[in-house]
């Protein structure tokens, strides 16, 4: 069934709020999708048509990394040209950090105690304070601290959070409170359990990810879950999808994560079915084309795509759009109710032009387009 009438998320845990740009993250703002450029930043034309295709799928926030000094030149340019605030990955050379400011970067993700003395991390903080851009803590299994390592044996959720606080303190020890934090491991079982330890402790947004998940597939099967969980919980207020593919790919999976939890809507909804020997026309097909033709909408239209009579009907009535297969001809609904016929060869076409004109139409309703996150995801 189309919609979220059957909410399953408890409500959101309170955070602070903090702004990257015009973008809120934590607090009563909805939960946000972030990517990140596999470019190299150096090249300013192709990170800037990437940070662009990023942003058509939906990204909120984009990440690029600048390791070294040409990279944090380029961030004035890319930045100038991005429709999205952006955020540096830095890491331990705190000059990149003030270079990657002085270009007008919305946000940091560097770990404090990994870039040298005191003194150091002030002028970061007070070069961020100085234009309110936020601090990513970010802790990964993979790279804890040597001591922390020896003292907990291996990588484990208590060593995360201990490292993640250690980074905390020394923000908090300059005043510095616009932070979010990652605790990313590989493994799900460690990811959730750390963000769970650490969610009881801080009341900094938490940016949710499982780190180096794999490919494709299993890269999103394993996010759905872990990030699935700690969306259920009420933890997490943005959220990057880590897959060993085209980083427009994690826009997507990050999206039809918080779409399948009602907690963002944006874009259509396709509801189609898995295909059998009943089906009137072919399903698979047509779905493929239809995501495709239909990936620039925003506006959460729902679209049933159902092969036969046996679900088909049913599925319709619940959807702004909806097709049913039958033999000869299909039956094309609008607003739950049967319109007329469509023969297998204007499938896409019309419900192309039916879910544009659905869209168009309730972007005249709501010009805010995506329409406001449902009210389970803002107590
Ligand atoms: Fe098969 Fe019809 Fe079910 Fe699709 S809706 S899987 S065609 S029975």
């Amino acid at each position: 069934m189309a919609g979220h009438r059957h909410a399953i998320t408890l409500p959101r845990r309170a955070t602070r709020e903090i702004r990257v740009g015009r973008v809120a993250v934590g607090g009563n703002s909805p939960i946000t999708v972030q990517s990140m450029t596999n470019t190299d930043t150096r090249d300013v034309a192709a990170t800037s048509a990437q940070v662009q295709a990023l942003a058509a799928a939906g990204a909120d926030l984009v990440r690029i990394s600048c390791p070294d000094a040409d990279a944090a030149l380029a961030v004035g340019p890319i930045r100038a040209a991005a429709p999205v605030p952006l955020i540096a990955d830095i890491h331990f050379d705190y000059r990149l950090a003030l270079l990657a400011l002085d270009q007008g970067i919305d946000g940091l993700r560097i770990n404090p105690g990994n870039i040298g003395s005191r003194q150091r991390v002030a002028e970061v903080v007070r070069a961020a304070r100085e234009r309110r851009v936020p601090i990513r803590i970010g802790v990964n299994a993979g790279s804890l601290e040597k001591d922390l390592l020896a003292r907990h044996g291996e990588p484990c959720p208590a060593a995360m959070v201990e490292s993640a606080l250690n980074h905390i303190r020394i923000l908090e020890d300059l005043d510095y409170r616009e932070i979010k934090v990652s605790l990313k491991a590989s493994q799900v079982g460690m990811t959730v359990a750390a963000y769970r330890l650490l969610s009881r402790q801080v009341d900094y947004p938490l940016h949710l990810g499982v780190t180096e998940a794999g490919g494709l597939l299993p890269g999103s099967v394993k996010s759905a879950v872990g990030l699935g969980l700690l969306l259920c919980e009420g933890i997490g207020d943005t959220l990057r999808v880590s897959l060993s593919a085209d980083p427009v790919a994690e826009v997507k999976v990050g999206f039809e994560i918080l779409k399948s939890l009602g907690l963002r809507s944006r874009g259509v909804d396709i509801v189609s079915c898995p295909t059998c020997s009943r089906q009137e026309f072919p399903v698979i097909g047509v779905v493929e084309q239809l995501e495709e033709r239909l990936a620039h909408v925003r506006e959460p239209v729902t679209l049933s795509v159902i092969g036969c009579v046996v679900n088909g009907p049913g599925e319709a009535r619940e959807s702004a759009v909806g097709v049913v297969g039958g033999a000869g001809d299909n039956l094309l609904y609008r607003n739950g109710a049967p319109v007329g016929k469509l023969a297998d060869a204007d499938l896409v076409e019309t419900l192309v032009r039916e879910v544009e004109a659905a869209a168009a139409r309730m972007r005249a309703a709501d010009p805010a387009a995506e329409g406001p996150p449902p009210a389970t995801s803002q107590q």
